[in-house]
């Protein structure tokens, strides 16, 4: 197992792949420094009396210092490090002399700065076994550790591992809860729409209806709703099947969808039955926006072609109202839009008492 790689000039675990892997679930690499590994290096360097100490995590190609004292490196190449070899094996790595050591003595952390001597690392070996970095203490002139000191060494690597595993866990439950929240939003938005047209549904005129209420009382101004209503529909379902009336359904919503403002609301009411909710809108605009829609719909030429679509406005001056009494206003329009044969926009208002 502790064979060099020649090609790497560094040993490499059996595991690598899966290891590397499981460092990236830590989410740790390239991470700001934190206190409690700070803790853990400070602690480290004054138990083992030494002027160094570092927290390393090995990645592909680093060793990456999450944690340093006495050092300022924030990474070195993994083949410099003997903490490369000390992941390796799951024991304690010391070396009293790295001059006197065959392998060591040509290392990179000992050629150069800062010119290693003394070495002691404990692998950070998770509960599956994974080695992922190495907590170890430095000496720039030979040392030694005894038992003591060892002890101590393990238990605060032991401490780094419970904090990598703390890290993760919310790592992972940031995740869980931020697929939690998109799910949420992706279900709001299907509970609010109509599944045939994707317009909103009643659930959403009855929320917005009373919040413009609210409003209106608070900031005055006027507001309609419209109700739409396909003319003789039941007719296309017979002749042309339920398809086609399906179809033609899509094409109304899309066309009020267009032609209503972005500060309108657009419901499907249910059936052939359509709500645009106005608001800050005058009668004239009301009017207006009713036989817009109404002539548009007559004059297309495609699923909609021979359809018209009858239109009942309620227009609100006055805001001691209920939304059942707007909802059967505009109802009561439309149907003597209806009665008047068809194909036209009946307005009825309700205004400020005088
Ligand atoms: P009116 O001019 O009086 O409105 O006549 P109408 O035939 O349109 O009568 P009404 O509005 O009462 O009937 C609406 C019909 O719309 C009844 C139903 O079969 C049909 N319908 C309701 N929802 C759907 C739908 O999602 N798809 C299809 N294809 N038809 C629907
Ligand atoms: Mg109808």
């Amino acid at each position: 197992m502790t064979d060099i790689n020649l090609q790497k000039d560094f040993p490499v675990p059996s595991n690598e792949l899966s290891r590397l892997s499981e460092i990236h679930a830590y989410g740790i690499l390239d991470t700001l420094p934190e206190q409690e590994y700070d803790d853990i290096t400070m602690l480290s360097a004054h138990i083992c009396n030494t002027p160094i100490s570092i927290v390393a995590i090995i990645d592909e190609t680093r060793k990456w210092h999450k944690a340093k004292f006495g050092i300022d490196k924030d990474s070195v190449p993994r083949d410099f490090a003997i903490c490369s070899h000390t992941i390796m094996n799951n024991e304690i790595l010391i070396v009293e002399d790295t001059h006197q050591h065959e392998i060591f003595r040509h290392i990179g952390m000992v050629t150069n700065p800062p010119y290693v001597r003394f070495y002691a690392g404990v692998p950070l070996t998770n509960s599956d076994g994974f080695s992922l970095g190495t907590l170890c203490v430095v000496d720039t002139k030979p040392n030694e550790i005894n038992d003591y000191q060892i002890r101590a060494l393990k238990a605060l690597a032991r401490q780094t591992v419970a904090l990598l595993e703390l890290r993760k866990s919310l790592h992972n439950s940031r995740k869980l809860q931020q697929q939690i929240s998109e799910k949420n939003l992706h279900l709001k938005a299907l509970c609010q729409t109509d599944d045939l047209t994707s317009l909103y549904n009643r659930r959403v005129l009855e929320r917005e209806l009373s919040r413009e209420l609210k409003r209106s009382r608070r900031y005055g101004g006027s507001f309609s709703l419209m109700m739409i209503d396909i003319d003789h529909f039941k007719k296309l379902n017979d002749t042309q099947g339920h398809a086609a009336g399906d179809n033609a359904i899509i094409d109304i919503a899309k066309l009020l969808d267009l032609e209503s403002r972005d500060t309108d609301v657009c419901i499907r009411y249910g059936g052939d039955e359509f709500i645009i909710l106005m608001s800050n809108t005058n009668v004239q605009q009301s009017m207006d926006i009713a036989n817009r829609i109404r002539i548009k719909v007559e004059n297309q030429t495609t699923s909609l072609a021979n359809l018209t679509v009858s239109i009942g406005v309620a227009y609100i001056d006055r805001f001691d109202l209920t939304e059942q009494t707007i909802l059967k206003l505009a109802d009561t329009s439309l149907y003597q839009a209806k009665k008047s044969g068809r194909n036209i926009v009946i307005l009825q208002e309700i205004s400020a008492q005088v």
